[in-house]
């Protein structure tokens, strides 16, 4: 089934229903969403000469725009590939000529940047900007009654990975991988309804555009907040307007959040669920947030390549704190998802027992179709229909999962491996510890050293001692960094990501001319 017919559905059911706000101010209702789409859809494929199959590529920062752009292609029998707004535009230029997407959305913001590489792209023939004469004339077109038929697996979303290492990968997810995420978000996540509000501030391209779906389903309203993007004020006001109100955000929009309602006595009643995902929630950031903010938390653990869907720690865990296992369970990802099947292995496939560290592999109609013209990459990536997600775990007796790193970022000194992401839980319980990266660095007799960085909340310095004493009473010796490296901020990618390879470079060209040191 083609995911666009979840809004010619809704367009019907909940024709009068508001369906899409710009900050405070209604854009549509439901009809008038679904009418738009069918228009866009339509002439996409008539005024445009688009085939099924094409792709329409996305190079925009959270707009009203762009639902009706993702839902117009899907009706066409279109795939969206929709590129993170934050990327350079050489980056873009990369994603618009691997994908060979033959018509590209682009924002107002970003299309003087990105005109003069379009030039030579081939098989780009058009390009549109919402709020000029050429997007509202897409508007003029008959629109498409229904959406056009489509199979399980077929093409739908062609999501570019954040390429922390190498070029991205165009990740094939499939109509049918799409309303398996959205099974899994309404059995484990939340059951929405035409009473509840989503606001995206994070990108609608990536893992906040993917909480549309169930709001879509259900007619509750979408918010497009007037920055575009994160602020805490923002959407404390929204929350007034629009509650109960839902949103993604990355861990650390969590902890920005969390920290402004703590400074501003803010109510936080009129937020339903903050969903977060995307990288590690270290243990006293949820504790915080539990604290300030109530029962409002649902994690997921996913990655592109099974969009959203892989475990989930729901309300309700957060809630049973009688628990005896509730410490463990608040700083794990939760179980697998009502669709997928998850365990942990070794590098055979083998699977590992309980409490056994191994990479972390899932299996279901979540998965991807494959990596886009990389047959190779997908053959490694994919084996005997398991996916190798690449991030190492271990599972408890109750099948709660808890991730200790990506594989490549396993430290082993003197035989011992060491996960940094423990390091680093040890090093936030110091109050002056605002974040930290933890990395190995060649040692010729040990193997590899642990090195951390460190960044301070501005002007207290912390004596290394004290981090070492963290160390000693939390972890094992061997665990404790051997050095210290104090800076301002953690290189992070356009994704909020931190980039643990740029913090191995700094390492590398510690003799290497000043430019290249690590910033302190
Ligand atoms: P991406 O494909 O860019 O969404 O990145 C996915 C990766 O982010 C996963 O393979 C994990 O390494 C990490 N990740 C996603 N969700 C979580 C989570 N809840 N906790 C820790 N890491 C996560």
């Amino acid at each position: 089934m083609n995911v666009g017919q979840l809004l010619v559905r809704s367009g019907m059911a909940y024709a009068e229903r508001p369906a899409l706000y710009l900050g405070e101010q209604l854009v549509c209702d439901y009809r008038g969403l679904a009418h738009r789409a069918g228009c866009i859809g339509s002439s996409l494929l008539g005024r445009h000469g688009l085939k099924r199959g094409d792709r329409v590529a996305m190079f925009m920062t959270n707009n009203p725009e762009y639902l009706e752009v993702l839902y117009g292609s899907w009706y066409a029998g279109l795939a969206v590939v929709p590129i993170n707004a934050k990327l350079h535009a050489k980056e873009a230029e990369f994603i618009l000529r691997d994908s060979g997407a033959s018509l590209l959305f682009v924002s107002a913001d970003l299309a003087d940047t990105l005109a003069p590489l379009l030039a030579d792209i081939k098989e780009l023939r058009v390009v549109i900007t919402p709020g000029t004469p050429a997007y509202a004339k897409l508007y003029q077109s008959e629109p498409l009654a229904a959406a056009a038929s489509c199979d399980n697996d077929t093409l739908a979303w062609l999501f570019y990975t954040s390429g922390t290492t190498g070029r991205p990968k165009g990740v094939m997810i499939s109509h049918g991988n799409l309303l398996t995420m959205i099974s899994c978000m309404c059995a484990d996540i939340d059951l929405p309804s035409p009473l509840d509000s989503v606001v995206y501030a994070a990108p609608i391209s990536h893992a906040s555009g993917m909480l549309q779906f169930p709001h879509m389903i259900a007619g509750s309203s979408h918010t497009v907040p007037v920055s575009g993007g994160f602020d805490p004020a923002e959407l404390v006001e929204l929350s007034k307007v629009r509650r109960p109100l839902s949103l993604f955000a990355a861990p650390t929009m969590v902890k920005r959040l969390v920290d402004h309602i703590e400074a501003t006595g803010a109510d936080p009643s009129g937020f339903k669920t903050i969903l977060y995902g995307g990288g590690p929630m270290y243990l006293e950031d949820i504790r915080d947030a539990l604290r300030v903010m109530g029962n409002r938390f649902v994690q997921i653990y996913g990655q592109g390549e099974s969009p959203m869907t892989i475990t989930v720690l729901s309300r309700y865990h957060f809630t049973n704190v009688d628990h005896p296992r509730y410490e463990s369970r608040l700083a794990s990802v939760g179980v697998a998802q009502t669709l997928v099947e998850v365990r942990v292995a070794d590098s055979n496939g083998v699977s590992l027992a309980n409490g056994e560290v191994g990479e972390v592999l899932v299996r279901g109609p979540s998965v991807m179709l494959g990596y886009w013209n990389n047959p190779e990459a997908t053959a490694n990536t994919i084996r005997d229909g398991w996916l190798y997600t690449g991030d190492m775990g271990c599972m408890d007796d109750d099948g709660f999962l808890t991730l200790k790193d990506r594989s490549k970022d396993m430290i082993i000194s003197g035989g011992s491996n060491i996960y940094p992401r423990e390091v680093e839980e040890v090093l936030l319980l110091h109050p002056a510890v605002e974040e930290v990266s933890v990395i190995g660095r060649k040692h010729p007799e040990w193997g590899e050293e642990v090195i951390a960085f460190v960044v301070t909340e501005a002007g207290k310095p912390i004596d290394s001692a004290e981090l070492d004493d963290l160390c000693l009473k939390n972890i094992a010796r061997f665990k404790r960094p051997k050095h210290y490296r104090f800076i301002k901020a953690l290189p992070k990618s356009n994704y909020g990501k931190v980039l643990k390879t740029e913090l191995r470079l700094w390492l590398a060209a510690e003799n290497a001319p000043e430019a290249n040191k690590a910033p302190r």
